[in-house]
């Protein structure tokens, strides 16, 4: 047994003035108790003024640790309060086994915090058995501690997102930089304030407003607003997921007009939506006979979708005149759905324009939507909006934690 305890303290790091004192199995619950204690005498530091100080009474505190084999174990700590002259009976500050007042040691911690990279906490919670709270209130300390070393310093393009949670009932908008692709900023809402806590936050981060010289954002009113109230100095470029979105939406309207009295039109909403070149064989067979023909107000309006769509490609000096061969082209199809569409490219005109130009604008978009997807489905089931927050950060950040 003495063979057995030597080479576990050495497996559980247990040092002076630690040692185990007991341990204890128990096969029917598969379970391995470990007894940690202190040599007699040992003086510990006041958690207040530091001094080494008497031990005045103690007790057992309970943490799991990681499992030997398929047993649970747990580490069970007697943990002394101090007694000073000067500050009276006090709790030791830590321990070398895991933080004060959690469920679990540090090594414990270390393997959630890995495992909720590649699981959902609600799937994890049911793996190893652990209330999905305690796991959440693990992953938040570890999160905010890793979020004060985001460092803005060197923050000069950003991306702002926002996106609904939980079917719409919850909006979050999503700070990233550009040149890093981390996400540096998280908030809830939707709305101008937003861009006013990203201002103020930038100051904790070392970062500071004054650099941001480019914000790649969508078209809504808010953002437009709080850029020019926060960020007026700011280079403004329009995200192109967002623009060629609200062209399949006028696409689409255009389509629910017309299937009123053209019945080919019917289920057939997709087709028009999607990326010609990620058609299937079957779906390019059922667009064709549309475009050949292209006499429906559908087709008119497809087509002026899929020249929008070229725009992006062409050299950036050609970029200007193409546009407005475009919108002039476009406009004399006299689709009401397209030329509010117009509209809103007109209204946006100088922020579109660089969106073609500009390299950023599929940055965004993209990258974002897979780190929000996966935020989403690992935080499913989430029951305050700040885990879903934290989630983010995790997901869009590569965080070095410190488990000690
Ligand atoms: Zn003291």
């Amino acid at each position: 047994m003495d063979d057995f305890i030597n080479t576990l303290s050495k497996i559980l790091k247990v040092s002076e003035p630690w040692k185990i004192e007991k341990i204890q199995v128990h096969h029917a619950t598969k379970t391995v108790n470990v007894f940690i204690d202190y040599e007699k005498g040992t003086l510990f530091p006041c958690s207040k003024c530091k001094k080494p100080s008497k031990v005045h009474d103690s007790n057992y505190r309970t943490w799991r640790h990681l499992d030997i084999c398929d047993y649970r174990c747990y580490l069970n700590i007697k943990t002394p309060r101090t007694i000073c002259p000067k500050d009276g009976v006090k709790v030791i500050e830590k321990l070398p086994f895991g933080r004060m007042n959690t469920h679990y040691s540090f090594q414990y911690e270390q393997l959630i915090m890995g495992r909720i990279k590649n699981v959902a906490v609600s799937t994890l919670s049911r793996e190893i058995g652990e209330p999905d709270n305690n796991l959440w209130r693990v992953f938040h300390h570890y999160i905010q501690e890793a979020l004060m070393s985001i460092d803005c310093s060197e923050t000069i393009r950003i991306g702002i997102d926002e996106k609904s949670s939980k079917k719409g009932h919850k909006y979050v908008t999503i700070f990233t930089d550009l040149d890093t692709g981390n996400v540096i900023f998280v908030c809830e809402g939707k709305d101008e304030s937003t861009l006013a806590m990203f201002y103020e936050k930038l100051f904790d981060m070392i970062g500071d407003p004054n650099n941001i010289k480019l914000i790649c954002m969508d078209m809504s009113k808010s953002f437009i607003s709080g850029q020019k109230e926060y960020f007026s100095w700011a280079e403004v470029v329009f995200d192109k997921f967002h623009i060629k979105k609200a062209l399949n939406k006028a696409v689409d309207k255009v389509r629910r007009h017309e299937v009123v009295y053209n019945e080919t039109l019917k289920k057939t909403k997709y087709l028009w939506l999607k990326n010609p070149c990620n058609l299937t064989a079957k779906q390019e067979q059922l667009l064709s006979p549309f475009l050949i023909e292209s006499s429906t107000n559908t087709a008119k309006a497809y087509i002026c979708k899929l020249e929008f769509d070229q725009l992006w490609n062409v050299q950036h000096n050609a970029v200007e005149p193409l546009l407005n061969e475009w919108i002039k082209r476009s406009g004399s199809l006299n689709l009401n759905p397209i030329n509010k569409f117009i509209n809103t490219i007109k209204n946006h005109y100088q922020g579109v324009l660089k969106a073609m130009k500009s390299f950023f604008t599929n940055a965004l978009s993209e990258g974002l939507n897979s780190v929000f997807q996966l935020a989403k489905y690992r935080a499913r089931g989430f029951r305050n909006i700040d885990n879903f927050i934290n989630m983010i950060y995790f997901i869009g950040n590569d965080f070095k934690f410190d488990f000690h």
